[in-house]
This record gives C-alpha cells, sequence and structure tokens, in this order.
C-alpha cells in the first residue's frame, strides 16, 4: 500500500482535484491512501475567522466567501451530486453554529475545532471528485485514527493507540485497488476533540499514515518536480537532488530548506519507508527519493538561505565572564518565550545568537536585559550550505559583509549582511 499526499496548492480549484484523479488514474492497481491538505489559502482565511470569532469580531462574510468558493469547486468537480452538496453545506452549518457560541477559554482549543474545517471539506470535494470519475474511494475522517495529546495547535502523536486504530482500517474498505481519502494535518485527543499538527502539517500526516499501516512508500505531490539544492524561485541554475538519505533530508529541512515538514523524516526512517516527492504537472519527471542511502548526499553543494534573522549579542553588564551558570539561565529565557535558536557562539564575555526576527524578540530582550548588556543587529540572513565548496562559498558571498562564520566538515554556516 502506497501513501500520497496533496497539498492545498495541487487541489486549490476544480482543475486541481481533477487533477488528482489524473495522477491516481497511473496507479490503477496500487491500494492507495490518500492524504489531502485545505484548498489552496483556507487554512489562512480559517485563521481570520478564529481570530474573528475570538475577538468577537463577526465573521459571516469570510465564512459565506469560504461555503461559496467550495461549493463552487464541488459544483465543477461533481456537477449534480445533490447528495455530496447537502453533506457540505451541513458542516459549513455545523461550523456556522459553532461560531455563533462563545469562545472558550482556550484560543488554541477553539482554533482546532475550527481550522480543522478546511481539511474535512476539501476531502469531501476530492473524494466526491474521485467517484465521478471512476475510481472508488472510502473517506475517512483521520479523527478517529491519529490519536494525539491535547496540546492544541501542535498536537504530539500517541503512536501506540493510533498503531491499535489504524488496525484494521484497510480490511473495513471495500474493493479493489482499496482506496482511502483522509485528512493531513489533524488528530483528536482523549476528551475526542479535534487536534492540529502544526501548520503545514499535512506532510507529517502522510508519514504518520505511512508508519501506521506499514507502507510500502509515500509519495509528496508538488508542484515542483522534487528537492532542489536551492530555492528555484531564488536562484537561476538550481539542480534536483535526485536522491538523499533522510538524514540529509532531515538536515536540509532543519537548516530551513521549505519543501518537506521538518517531523516527516523521523518516521519513516524508523520503518524504512522511502519518500518520494514529485511534480503532480509532470507525472513523467522523476522527482528526488529520500531513504536511507547516503552515497549521494555529498554529491551537489546545498545551500539554505534564512531571511529576517537578528543577532542577539548577550554580555554581562559587569563584563564577567559567561560561564555555564549564565548560559543555563539564558537558555530558560528563550525557552519560555519559544524562540528558537539558529545558530550561537560564545567568547569569554558575550554570547551571541541568530534567531528569526518576530514578535518575540523584543519581550525576549527585555527579560534579558534584567541581567545582561543586549546588542542587537538586524536584517540579517542566515546562509547554509551543505556539502560546501570554496568555489560555491565565493559565489554566495561575493559582496555580503560576514558577522559570523562556522563550520563543520559538512555545513558552512554565515551570518550576513
Ligand atoms: N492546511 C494546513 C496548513 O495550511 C496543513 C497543510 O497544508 O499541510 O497549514
Ligand atoms: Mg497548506
Amino acid at each position: 500500500m502506497k501513501v500520497f499526499k496533496f497539498g492545498g496548492a495541487s487541489v486549490k480549484d476544480a482543475a486541481g482535484v481533477r487533477n488528482v484523479a489524473n495522477v491516481l488514474r497511473h496507479f490503477p492497481n496500487d491500494d492507495l491512501l490518500i492524504v489531502v491538505s485545505a484548498m489552496g489559502k483556507t487554512t489562512n482565511a480559517l485563521e481570520e475567522v478564529v481570530w474573528g470569532f475570538c475577538d468577537g469580531v463577526p465573521v459571516a462574510e469570510k465564512m459565506e466567501a469560504l461555503r461559496k468558493s467550495h461549493l463552487t469547486v464541488l459544483a465543477e468537480a461533481a456537477p449534480n451530486d445533490v447528495a455530496a452538496a447537502a453533506e457540505l453545506v451541513l458542516h459549513f452549518d455545523r461550523l456556522n453554529t459553532f461560531l455563533k457560541g462563545k469562545p472558550s477559554e482556550s484560543v488554541d482549543r477553539d482554533y482546532d475545532q475550527i481550522v480543522s474545517q478546511g481539511e474535512i471539506w476539501s476531502t469531501l470535494i476530492v473524494s466526491t471528485h474521485l467517484k465521478h470519475a471512476g475510481l472508488s474511494n472510502a473517506w475517512v475522517d483521520a479523527r478517529t485514527i491519529v490519536r494525539t495529546d491535547d496540546t492544541y495547535r501542535s498536537a504530539r502523536v500517541d503512536w501506540d493507540l493510533s498503531e491499535r486504530r489504524a488496525g484494521g482500517l484497510l480490511n473495513e474498505v471495500p474493493g479493489s485497488p482499496k482506496r482511502i481519502v483522509t485528512q493531513g494535518f489533524i488528530g483528536f485527543n482523549a476528551e475526542g476533540d479535534t487536534t492540529t499538527l502544526g501548520r503545514e502539517g499535512s506532510d507529517f500526516s502522510a508519514a504518520i499514515f505511512a508508519y501506521l499501516l506499514d507502507a510500502e512508500s509515500v509519495t509528496i505531490w508538488k508542484d515542483v518536480p522534487g528537492m532542489f539544492n536551492a530555492d528555484p524561485k531564488r536562484f537561476p541554475d538550481t539542480k534536483l537532488l535526485s536522491h538523499i538519505s533522510y538524514k540529509e533530508a532531515i538536515e536540509l529541512s532543519y537548516f530551513g530548506a521549505s519543501v518537506i515538514h521538518p517531523r516527516t523524516l523521523q518516521p519513516l526512517q524508523r520503518k524504512n519507508i522511502p519518500l518520494y516527492v514529485r511534480s503532480f504537472v509532470d507525472l513523467a519527471a522523476p522527482g528526488s527519493t529520500i531513504d536511507d542511502r547516503s552515497e549521494n548526499d555529498s554529491l551537489i553543494p546545498s545551500f539554505i538561505i534564512k531571511p529576517g534573522q537578528v543577532l542577539l549579542s548577550i554580555t554581562p553588564r559587569d563584563l564577567s565572564f559567561i560561564v555555564e551558570e549564565n548560559l543555563s539561565g539564558i537558555f530558560g529565557v528563550f525557552a519560555q518565550h519559544g524562540v528558537c535558536i539558529n545558530l550561537m557562539q560564545n567568547s569569554a564575555v558575550a554570547f551571541t545568537v541568530c534567531v528569526d526576527n518576530d514578535n518575540r524578540i523584543k519581550p525576549l530582550v527585555l527579560d534579558l536585559r534584567r541581567e545582561y548588556e543586549v546588542r542587537w543587529n538586524e536584517e540579517l540572513e542566515l546562509v547554509t550550505v551543505r556539502h560546501y565548496d570554496e568555489v560555491t562559498l565565493e559565489k554566495l558571498l561575493k559582496g555580503r559583509e560576514v558577522l559570523i562564520e562556522q563550520r563543520s566538515r559538512t555545513t558552512a554556516r554565515f551570518v550576513v549582511k
């Protein structure tokens, strides 16, 4: 059995939904579990609904726009399917009723109940279209399988309970080949409430299902023909990484390559399930393979640029040395503010970190300044080069001011202006 994942961009309209059927026709004999994200920018729109709901601002207009656009896609992808339209309307009605109530004491809990609906709508539409296209399938609610804790908005999977849930799943689906259409991004907790796995979490869901069902492979269908050694939108002659190891892919996504969600690889690696990244536009293109073979990892230098960085230089007020006690206190403050350190360096009297410059930084700095002098330097980029060579580095850094440079055998990192 294979797991396929289609992201929001691949199902953003009726043409996208029809293309899912087109991809599936190339796999006429395979049992498939198909994970689908919310359509296009639906998740962002639903986040707006959440903020409005919590602030007591009317959201009816936003909801009506979402209802219309989904019903339009359904009508195009499955003409005259009155039953499917009624079911979709029912889901909208339920959410609208929820939105007429009062926010609970937990914004994150409400967020998950609301935002998760995008995936419910999209999978109903895709499942219905596939039936119309002669591709029989069963719609499965991921909230009956993916059991999580109740950390709303970034729920942790309970693998044992989920595995038990997934046990009979394939046998319950009639027909041959068996096809299941289900949601990415969402799960449920002990109370039966909906949880979500964090933004862009559908890749991770595909890996979860693959793990639970011992799938032979996972394919992420994208609008790009695979994983590249750099962002093709930013660099002219990028190269396809046709075969890399789990470890290399984990490193790349950790450093900021955005092709696959960083948490996706671990469950696949644990069961040695290969991951393919392929183009849903160009089915003949070979794409990228990620598995346990590492012999190609170092063939091509990969580079990842993270913009919007700020360097914080933290010094004890009396210019005393930075020692372990200071560091443990400083890390504590970062953890408290949920600020992730992208790179760090220390000297005798200063501890310097590079972090994403977002709204968490000002309160963090205020806290640090109770004990330390903090200097900052913003509008920087963090450049990471895996398997670097001097030619690549020279090209990347030409005309840039390098503030910090760190090199290991495989990775060179630079904070540049
Ligand atoms: N729909 C969710 C999001 O946009 C999950 C995903 O697309 O992976 O974050
Ligand atoms: Mg998405």
